[in-house]
């Protein structure tokens, strides 16, 4: 039996949500800046939802996302703040309730910071990342939770079990699948396999959602992989691997958005590495942006905050640098030294 502790939801979380719910209500929910599948699945599942039961919903992207989530149900009427700004900046203002789904500190929606920041909505957060901020009412907050997307099936599931649909199921599957690396990080539990057993009995066409996510690559997908492997470095007498990729080999490779994804897990297929790094130019933003994935106890959350400007989950985080790549290499070198007697 599930009991609400057990889903990491605060006893009061689900009556004060119910309040709110107790009327139509305008609602926008935001996944975070650059979203990924969990981050637009649960908006997505959570909008069918709230759309069944009378509300007016609308997902606000604060800009793209990349092309093998452009399939999920409904995501052809997500707002993107980047293209549809006018529209955007009405639904923040005429809001009643704003969801943020799957980040906790309200920078990381981008530019859109100070619209949330400003808008007199109830700001309601679910999210599955450490130390969340201040800037939400009501929190269902749970550092535990394998994905935001595990969060949302739970909160369907106590609201009303008979309401999942096969659009809700897909778009949780997805988001399930893809925070966990397909089931197999440390934060997927028993509940998460009942949860995924459920959303099949519901519609969630697996095979479709996996070709989908995985078997979607571009032929310059693969080739920029290639550059990035053979790019890839081990820190002399250290479990650890860092990638780079310049602009210049972005662009030789025609990127898109999403093309990435996933490129710094490969650093940990190999034997005896706990630490896998890499380092993307984005010219246009004047920064690297940054991934860090390890197994086992060393904490990439901890290092990202500490060194990197950034944060995220225990073993996944991210962080950005200004400085150029080969700056970024030695200070990440140097913050290896500082953490060295962690390996
Ligand atoms: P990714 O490396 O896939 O972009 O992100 C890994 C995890 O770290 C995700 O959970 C993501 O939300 C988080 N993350 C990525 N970049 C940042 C960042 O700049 N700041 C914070 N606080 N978290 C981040
Ligand atoms: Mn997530």
């Amino acid at each position: 039996m599930k009991t609400l502790s057990s889903l990491g939801m605060e006893q009061h979380f689900i009556s004060d949500l119910q309040k709110h719910l107790e009327t139509p209500q305008k609602i926008v929910i935001f996944p975070h800046k650059n979203p990924d599948g969990d981050a637009l699945g649960s908006a997505l599942a959570w909008m069918h939802f709230l759309i069944k039961n009378n509300h007016e919903t609308v997902v606000i992207s604060p800009n793209d996302y990349p092309n093998f989530l452009n399939w999920l149900p409904g995501q052809e009427t997500v707002l993107k703040f980047t293209k549809d700004t006018k529209a955007v900046r009405q639904k923040i203002k005429t809001a009643s309730l704003i969801f943020t789904l799957d980040f906790n500190v309200l920078s990381r929606v981008g530019d859109l910071e100070p619209l949330v920041r400003l808008s007199k909505a109830t700001k309601i957060m679910i999210d599955h990342h450490e130390t969340p901020g201040n800037y939400a009412e009501l929190m269902y907050s749970d550092p535990k939770m394998s994905s935001t997307c595990e969060m949302v099936y739970n909160l369907i599931y106590e609201l009303n079990k008979k309401a999942f649909t096969s659009d809700i199921a897909n778009c949780l599957y997805t988001g399930i699948m893809t925070d966990t690396g397909s089931f197999r990080y440390t934060a997927t539990t028993p509940n998460t396999h009942k949860a995924i057993a459920h959303l099949i009995e519901e519609g969630a066409s697996i095979t479709n959602i996996h070709q989908q996510v995985y078997d979607s690559a571009s032929f310059s997908r693969l080739k920029l992989l290639g550059i990035t492997l053979s790019n890839m470095k081990q820190i002399k007498n250290f479990p650890i691997v860092y990638m780079t990729l310049s602009q210049d080999e972005l662009n030789a490779c025609d990127y898109k958005k999403g093309d990435t994804e996933g490129f710094v897990n490969y650093g940990l297929s190999l034997e005896g590495i706990i630490f896998s790094c890499i380092m993307i130019e984005n010219e246009q933003e004047g920064i690297l942006k940054m991934s860090f994935r390890s197994q086992g106890e060393f904490s990439v959350n901890d290092f990202a905050r500490t060194y990197f400007n950034g944060g995220g989950h225990h073993n996944a985080a991210g962080g950005m640098s200004t400085d150029s790549i080969n700056d970024t290499v030695s200070r990440f070198e140097n913050a290896i030294k500082e953490v060295a007697s962690q390996f």
